[in-house]
């Protein structure tokens, strides 16, 4: 039975991320990955492009975008954050560019080049990577790791890392083993919930507008008849509801909100009703006595939206403009401010970014990610219960709790 110091069970951003501290020490390193390529997720972030981080410098803000959870990432942060990580690749390589939103990108190679980098770095440094091996079990003796099983095999370890990821697009490997691995060895998994995910309405008209990116929008949260939170920003409607960074973003949050849910959508949030109103009434004063109201319509939405507002306005598409009533266009402002959607649940672990819930940070160390149940278990990465907007603070948590796990205590 081959024995190693660390022995690390997924080969993603984390995993990898862990192999090359812990081999960079002198250790001896191996990655059991199921899949026969790693980092196949990786691969896909960002659209292949690989929002690999945040620039934002203030790290109380940085963390703030994790939720409550997020204060477990200080003790990581401090010894391995945004702005080290940033420094780290451009070390071995990986030159990046800043984009909208603070965004960082590698600055050409996109998620390859990330991959690459990584993979190069464990080459290098000896680590042995065991491709098609999936782990598929852990054998626990009293509060201790005593080996891994895989399909044909048994290996042992000084310290084990379940770097797993989370139950996310299933097909790049993420199928939630780790969460099992955990509460083998003890450990409470909070619940799990797709993350970064589109959103399901109950109304099926958005498919009229499927494809169309709004810019410049306004989201609104209603809970029983109640605002409770908004965005602004992009969003698409699909053929089943609605997308986009701001729909991601909320989608997040919309296990808690346990009741009636809509969301509003303002298509003009810089424009109050009144002035609206009078944009609408000065565009009919131009077009009268050859204008119709789908004109109208186009001169006021993108092209992709106009047969929604249609069909969701009661006005007859071609109505004469200078026969629409005052109280027609009060309505038809109130469209365009307030489109209500009943929000029917989420997509499915195969469209979402992220998992929300994980391995319980309260039985974990903060500052080694060393499990407080099992004296040589470690945790890294998407497994954890800890998820952020998009942005690159995904990938964050796993380059610093990689880098914290595969660090040697002193
Ligand atoms: C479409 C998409 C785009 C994204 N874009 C971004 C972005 O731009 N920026 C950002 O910050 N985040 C992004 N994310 C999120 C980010 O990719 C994840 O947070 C990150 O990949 C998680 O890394 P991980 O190492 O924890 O897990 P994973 O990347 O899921 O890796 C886990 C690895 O473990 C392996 N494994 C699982 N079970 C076993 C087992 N039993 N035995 C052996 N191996 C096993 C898997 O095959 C996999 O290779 C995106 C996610 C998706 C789906």
């Amino acid at each position: 039975m081959e024995n190693f110091d660390t022995l690390i069970i997924g080969g993603g951003p984390a995993g990898l991320m862990a192999a090359v501290r812990a081999s960079s020490l002198g250790q001896k390193v191996a990655i059991a990955e199921k899949n026969h390529s790693l980092g196949e997720k990786l691969l896909i972030s960002g659209r292949g492009r690989c929002n690999f981080t945040n620039a934002e410098s203030d790290i109380d803000a940085f963390i703030s975008r994790y939720g409550d959870n997020g204060k477990f990432l200080y003790s990581a942060f401090s010894r391995f954050g945004p702005l080290r990580t940033r420094e780290w690749f451009s070390h071995i390589g990986v030159k990046y560019i800043e984009e909208r939103g603070k965004r960082i990108f590698p600055e050409e190679g996109g998620s390859q080049r990330v991959l690459d980098a990584l993979l190069m770095q464990c080459r290098k440094n000896g680590v042995k990577v065991m491709r098609s091996t999936p782990v598929k079990a852990l054998k626990v003796k009293s509060g201790h790791i005593d080996r891994v099983i895989t399909e044909g095999d048994e290996y042992t370890a000084d310290k084990y890392i379940i770097a797993t990821g989370g139950k996310s697009y299933p097909k790049t490997g993420s199928t939630g083993d780790g969460y099992e691995f955990a509460r083998q060895a003890g450990h409470t998994i909070t619940p799990l919930y797709p993350a970064l995910v589109p959103i399901r309405t109950r109304e099926t008209w958005p498919k009229l507008a499927s494809g169309c990116d709004l810019r410049n929008v306004r989201l609104t949260v209603i809970l029983d008849g109640k605002e409770i939170d908004d965005r602004f920003g992009e969003m698409e409607f699909t053929n089943f509801g609605i997308s986009g960074p701001i729909v991601m973003e909320l989608s997040s949050h919309v296990p808690d909100w346990e009741g009636e849910l809509q969301f509003s959508l303002d298509l003009k949030p810089s424009l109050t009703h009144g002035i609206l109103i009078e944009r609408v009434k000065r565009d009919i004063a131009k077009h009268s006595g050859h204008g119709r109201f789908h004109g109208l319509v186009r001169s006021l939405v993108p092209a992709k939206m106009v047969s929604l507002i249609l069909e969701l306005s009661d006005i007859p598409h071609d109505k004469p403009v200078e026969y629409i009533s005052e109280e027609e266009i009060f309505e038809f402002v109130k469209l365009l401010k307030d489109i209500r959607m009943n929000i029917n649940g989420l997509w499915g672990w195969n469209n979402a970014m992220v998992t929300r819930g994980g391995v319980s940070l309260k039985e974990v160390d903060p500052s080694t990610m060393r499990s407080k149940l099992c004296d040589n278990l470690y945790f890294a990465g998407e497994v954890l219960d800890l998820n952020g907007p998009s942005g690159g603070f995904n990938l964050q948590v796993c380059w610093s709790t990689g880098y914290i796990a595969g660090s040697v205590n002193e």
